[in-house]
């Protein structure tokens, strides 16, 4: 895959739209278009490579640090009970946007033992959910600061 073409790139890039709730040096996470429920967030390196195979072990480490992370945020943003966290390497594997990413999906109690189907929301919807997220990570960043002192 061309990066040049790579919808991920585009949006570090600020090329495409989307709504971004975290960005670090290394990472960008934003909300996925088509959820599986409300909140699910995509956590990306921002260097394009397709799966886990073209990452260092210490970027892998990184990423799925900044994903747990997060996880806590959405989790708590969007009043879920839990989460799934899935990864796809390869179109064997269902990849489709070949950039590497973690999704994070929030998951509710009544929702135990459901399969996962893609929702719509509103454009709406997605502005505050992704703006509760943010507030949340924000949180939790000076919660961690609080501890650190
Ligand atoms: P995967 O099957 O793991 O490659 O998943 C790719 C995910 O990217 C899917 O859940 C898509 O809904 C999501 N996606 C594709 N294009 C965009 C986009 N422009 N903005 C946000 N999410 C996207
Ligand atoms: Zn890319």
């Amino acid at each position: 895959m061309d990066k040049e073409k790579c919808i991920f790139c585009k949006i570090v890039n600020r090329e495409s739209p989307s709504h971004i709730v975290y960005e670090d040096n290394e990472h960008i996470a934003f909300l996925d278009i088509a959820p599986f429920s409300i909140g699910h967030t995509l956590v990306c390196p921002k260097r394009h490579g397709e799966t886990l195979w073209d990452m260092t072990e210490e970027e892998i480490g990184k990423l799925f640090m900044v994903a747990s992370r997060i996880s806590k945020a959405v989790v708590k943003a969007v009043g879920a009970q839990g989460f799934r966290l899935i990864q796809n390497n390869g179109e064997a594997a269902n990849q489709v946007v070949a950039h590497v990413h973690i999704h994070v999906i929030p998951v509710r109690m009544e929702d135990r033992g459901k399969f996962l189907d893609r929702k719509k929301f509103t454009e709406e919807e997605m502005l505050k959910t992704a703006d509760i997220i943010k507030q949340a990570i924000t949180n939790s960043d000076s919660i961690v600061e609080e501890q650190r002192k």
